[in-house]
């Protein structure tokens, strides 16, 4: 215990600085209009990190005219060959700072740090891909007679809005600072008031390579900070990742000011087991599917289902897996497994594995907090796998967030497909066969954005990201993701 704290010590002191941390608006680090802070912790040591900028409307008016500046002074006019260099140039800059990168996001949401590192490597490229993807970004001449001509451009929108959760919370942001600025917007994002500092962190490294105002950081919380931005008439595009609840009221405040919106929100996605799946294969997708980020994931695979007749062979190597998974200090790279995000998030998880018990149902591992002495200072939660349970209860009907999976047996395939699918949700889903006809044919039967054969939580940049019905709208992370964040303009010219 002393170990870790004193580690966690270490690394706090090398990396946040002792000021409380500021805003970024402009180009210039500011405080609050109302003077107040709130406090980012550590969830493994449940020591204060920083003390952060309670933002309220008026940094976000401030936030949202700098952008304009930035917007209507230089970057609206920006050659895509200078977008595409300031794109390069932030990633280039990631690179060089990816280990204190990963180090501060470990601190601040308490992942592994070897998914830290694979987070920061997934920023880079992100940044790179749309560095890339804005060149071929144009739009196209319409058919028509000699006298005239007809060309579409595409044009941004001006000033986004973007607002991002905890789990991911460099990722998310690059999932939306790349492409805004690559399609031309400037942006003030909000970042999640539980991990405020690995964004802020990114924009004073790259403070020298963006124009002043282009991307400007309001920390707080939702109500008071998130809240104002995505309801701002000034905003033209609102980005917004986090719970489906939020995701509604984000759509209400859009259907005022006529906005348009990516929302990227809830998932509780399935993953099928055929019986002809190669059984340790099975195991290690469901590793990563499950326990990766500590469950924290929105595309975690929680609603297993598995063919009857290989039922019990793989619940007797899963749970073995999952029993022996590295819990620990997140800082330690053997660790695969750290610390929830916060309390809150260790007593929701919780409450909704004790609410499984009460309903009848089986906890075959986990469903507490470890008893290692050395992790009682942090929000541990063990790894819990629970069976016969009813589907239609709330803990599998609602997000649990935490490292817990739901398993099921099935025979019949129209049965299960009708329950994979019987979920308010359509994020994720995954396949585990060996015959890819089986796969092809589920992979369309299941209602969800993403769909992982033999494999899961791969996020390369390209590939298109989001959800169906309540998991939300548009697509992040692929050449689509430009169309996001621009409009088209129709030029008709008689000749
Ligand atoms: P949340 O919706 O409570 O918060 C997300 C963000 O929204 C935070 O920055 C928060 O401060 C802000 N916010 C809260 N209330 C707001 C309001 N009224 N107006 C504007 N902003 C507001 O979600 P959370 O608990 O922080 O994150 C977990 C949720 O995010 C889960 O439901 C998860 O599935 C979802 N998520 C989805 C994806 C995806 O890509 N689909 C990715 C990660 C997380």
């Amino acid at each position: 215990r002393d170990a870790i704290r004193e580690r966690h010590a270490d690394a706090r002191e090398e990396l946040v600085p002792d000021d409380p941390a500021r805003h970024y608006i402009g180009g210039e680090w500011v405080e609050s209009a109302s003077g107040e802070t709130f406090e980012t912790r550590d969830p493994t040591t449940g020591e204060v990190l920083a003390e952060a900028q309670a933002g309220t409307g008026e940094d976000i008016d401030r936030a949202v005219e700098a952008a304009w500046a930035a917007y209507d002074s230089e970057w609206s006019g920006a050659d895509p060959t200078k977008r595409q260099r300031v794109l390069t140039g932030i990633a280039d800059r990631i690179e060089e700072h990816r280990s204190d990168l990963a180090t501060l996001e470990t601190l601040d949401n308490g992942k592994p740090i070897r998914e830290a590192r694979a987070d920061v490597a997934l920023v880079a490229d992100q940044f790179r891909y749309f560095a890339g993807a804005v060149r071929t970004h144009g739009g196209e001449t319409v058919p028509t007679d000699d006298r005239k001509t007809i060309q579409t451009i595409r044009e941004p929108y001006g000033v986004v809005g973007a607002v991002v959760p905890w789990n991911f919370p460099l990722l998310i942001a690059a999932w939306k600072l790349a492409p805004a600025l690559a399609a031309g917007n400037c942006v003030v994002l909000k970042p999640a008031e539980e991990t405020p500092l690995s964004v802020l962190e990114l924009v004073r490294l790259v403070d020298d390579v963006l124009p002043d105002g282009v991307v400007n950081v309001v920390t707080g919380y939702g109500a008071e900070a998130g809240a104002p931005l995505t309801e701002h008439p000034e905003v033209r595009k609102v980005s917004f990742t986090g719970s489906t609840a939020v995701g509604r009221e984000v759509m209400k405040a859009a259907a005022e000011n006529i906005t348009d919106v990516t929302l990227e929100l809830g998932g509780k996605s399935p993953v099928v087991v055929f019986p002809d799946a190669d059984i340790e294969q099975a195991v290690r997708v469901m590793m990563l599917a499950m326990f990766y980020n500590t469950g924290e994931c929105c595309t975690a695979g929680t609603r297993l289902f598995v063919h009857e007749e290989v039922y019990e062979e793989f619940m007797d190597a899963f749970v073995e897996s999952a029993q022996g998974l590295q819990m620990g200090d997140p800082l330690s790279k053997d660790t695969r497994l750290g610390p929830k995000v916060s309390e809150e998030q260790v007593e929701r998880t919780l409450s909704y594995v004790e609410q499984a018990r009460e309903d009848g149902a089986r906890v075959v591992t986990g469903g507490g907090q470890p008893e290692d002495e050395a992790l009682a200072d942090g929000c541990f939660v063990v790894p819990t796998v629970i069976d016969e349970i009813d589907h239609d209860s709330d803990p599998v009907q609602e997000e649990i967030f935490g490292p817990v999976e739901e398993v099921f047996a099935w025979s019949d395939y129209d049965e299960m497909i009708e329950r994979a699918n019987d979920v308010e949700y359509g994020l994720a889903a995954g396949v585990i066969t060996q015959d890819l006809s089986k796969a092809n044919r589920t992979a369309r039967d299941i209602e969800a954005g993403n769909i992982w054969v033999n494999q899961y939580n791969d996020f390369p940049a390209g590939q298109p990201f989001g959800g169906y019905k309540h998991s939300g709208i548009g697509r992040e992370q692929a050449k689509e993701t430009l169309d996001h964040y621009s409009q088209t303009k129709t030029i008709n010219m008689r000749l």
